[in-house]
Order: C-alpha cells, then sequence, then structure tokens
C-alpha cells in the first residue's frame, strides 16, 4: 500500500479537489493507497474538509495538530501514522503534479528504496523569493553534501527509509537534508512546478530567510570554522601591526594618535559580537534539542 502524506495549513479551498484527483487517479492506477493529510493547527476550515473527504473516501485519514507546528512537524507526524509499504510527501496545493507520483511508484516497484522529485522548473516566484532560495540550498548543498538546488519535499519513500528517518531523535527535523543523509537505493523524478490554483502560498521571504538560517545551524559546523577563520585572519594581521609598530617604537617613531586604537577596537569589538551571535544560536539548538519536547502534539485523529 502506498501512504500519501499531505501537509495541509489553511488549505480549505484546494483540500477536497486533492482528495478527489488522487483517489481518483490512485484507483484508476490500481495502486492501493490512504491519503493522510495533516492539519497543521489550520485556523480556516480544512478540518472539516478533511472529514468530509473521509466521508466520501473511508482512505482517506486526517491528523489533526493542536497547533501550528510548521510542514516539517506535519511530514513527520504523516510518517509516524502511514502504514504503507511506502511513503510519499506531497504538498496539498496540487503544485506538485499527481501524474509524478505514479511515476514514483513505479520507480519504488522497480526496487529504488528512495525516490526524488527534482524540480525542472521552480514555476512561478517572486524574485527576492528566487533570490533567498538561491543563496539557501546553494549553503545547504554545502553542508550535507549533496545537491540540493533542485530538491523539494516531493518524494517516496521505502518503509525501510521511512523507519530510518523516524529513528532519528532530533526535534529540529529537516525532511529534505535528512532524507539525503539517509542513504538507500535512490532514483530521482523530474517534475514541472505547478501554478498554485488557490490559496496562497504560506511563506514570506522573511519566514523562508529564518528558516533558512535555522537549517543552516541545524546542519552545519560551518559558521563556527568561519569564525575561527576570522580569528586566524585577524591573528596574522596582529602579528604584522605588532612587529610594524615595535619597530618604529625602536627607531624612534611611535605610533601616534588614538584613530589605530579606536579603529582596532571597533573592527576586534564587531568581530567578537558576531562570533559570540554565532555560538549562541548553536548554543540555542543545543537547549533546545535538550529539553526533548516532541515535534509535535497530535489533538484528533480521523
Ligand atoms: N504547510 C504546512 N504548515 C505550514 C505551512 C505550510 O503544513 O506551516 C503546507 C501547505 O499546506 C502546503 C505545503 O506545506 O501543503 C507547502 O506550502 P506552500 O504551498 O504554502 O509553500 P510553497 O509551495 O509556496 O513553497
Ligand atoms: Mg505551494
Amino acid at each position: 500500500m502506498l501512504s500519501v502524506i499531505i501537509p495541509s495549513y489553511n488549505e480549505q479551498e484546494i483540500l477536497p479537489q486533492t482528495a478527489e484527483v488522487l483517489s481518483r487517479l490512485l484507483t484508476e492506477e490500481h495502486i492501493p493507497y490512504e491519503l493522510i493529510f495533516v492539519d497543521d493547527g489550520s485556523k480556516d476550515l480544512t478540518w472539516d474538509e478533511i472529514i468530509r473527504a473521509h466521508a466520501k473516501d473511508e482512505n482517506v485519514h486526517g491528523v489533526h495538530f493542536s497547533r501550528n507546528f510548521g510542514k516539517e512537524a506535519a511530514i513527520f507526524a504523516g510518517l509516524s501514522q502511514a502504514l504503507g509499504d511506502c511513503a510519499a510527501v506531497m504538498d496539498c496545493d496540487l503544485q506538485h503534479p499527481p501524474g509524478t507520483l505514479v511515476e514514483m511508484y513505479r520507480k519504488w516497484e522497480e526496487g529504488y528504496e528512495v525516490v526524488e522529485g527534482v524540480k525542472r522548473t521552480r514555476g512561478k516566484e517572486t524574485g527576492s523569493h528566487r533570490a533567498a532560495a538561491g543563496i539557501f540550498y546553494r549553503i545547504m548543498s554545502k553542508a550535507v553534501r549533496i545537491d540540493m538546488t533542485r530538491a523539494s519535499d516531493f518524494k517516496l519513500l521505502d518503509r525501510r527509509a521511512v523507519d530510518s528517518l523516524l529513528e532519528m531523535p532530533e526535534r529540529n527535523a529537516f525532511f529534505r537534508a535528512m532524507s539525503s543523509w539517509i542513504g538507500y537505493r535512490r532514483a530521482q523524478v523530474e517534475f514541472d512546478v505547478q501554478e498554485r490554483t488557490a490559496g496562497e502560498s504560506k511563506w514570506t521571504t522573511a519566514q523562508l530567510v529564518s528558516y533558512a538560517v535555522s537549517n543552516i545551524v541545524g546542519y552545519s559546523t560551518a559558521p563556527m570554522q568561519i569564525v575561527t577563520g576570522a580569528g586566524v585572519a585577524v591573528f596574522l594581521l596582529a602579528v604584522v601591526l605588532g612587529i610594524q609598530t615595535l619597530v618604529r617604537y625602536f627607531t624612534g617613531h611611535a605610533v601616534e594618535g588614538f584613530t589605530t586604537v579606536i579603529l582596532l577596537i571597533l573592527l576586534i569589538g564587531s568581530i567578537i559580537m558576531v562570533s559570540l551571535g554565532i555560538i549562541g544560536y548553536y548554543i540555542a539548538r543545543i537547549y533546545e534539542e535538550v529539553k526533548g519536547r516532541p515535534k509535535y502534539i497530535i489533538s484528533g485523529k480521523i
């Protein structure tokens, strides 16, 4: 059986259509399925729509969060509820073409354990959004050492891959990076990002930036290495300047004026503060992980 996990946040307009399109397609293709809609604490009638969809098709299941925990949490909640031999994750807004889902399933039947949807084109995005996403993926690709510039959350995983993911205890999960980290036999399927036909994108550029920072800190220690690098660079500068200052002192032309002192204090002060900030990010992360709170709270199921 194929479990399709669909994180949904304020998707009342499109959810009935998504459920119907997927049910019809998977029935036509003779693929046994279950649809798991994860209502990520929506403020609209998404949950009612899930209940209605369940009444129409008993293969539709729903999980309700006690509040908005974010898409990552919704994905992991869906994976933990999935009973299928393989599980796919796709968006509720039909931006991930359902036809590709069938293609992924066929790949899985061929024996691939992780089938990734790769964006051929990115669809409509604003300029700032595109630029921010570009920088983010370049850094992330370095951090996880896998090309992620065209990656998406649209993936199909074998039961074994799902179980490996669920075994990972970290609270701050990042599905895209973790599903490449686990390895297994992989295949890729290209797809074109469709346009959203109803509702609107849930992300603002500011949210994307903070999501990016938190994931970079979560998956890479590169920022801390940059601090070390900056420290070494400043030290080399200090040696050169120190020698020059001493030479001048002994030859009777001591460096004069406060300007030099002020400039040095400003430079070093700001480097130290930025470095503390970076370390602070990691400490905050450690604190969050140590608290060991659950990723999400499920308040209802159908
Ligand atoms: N989503 C979610 N929780 C959130 C934000 C988004 O579950 O806090 C879901 C949303 O319902 C959709 C998917 O994540 O199914 C992708 O969201 P969206 O279409 O807004 O993102 P975009 O396609 O613009 O990247
Ligand atoms: Mg979308």
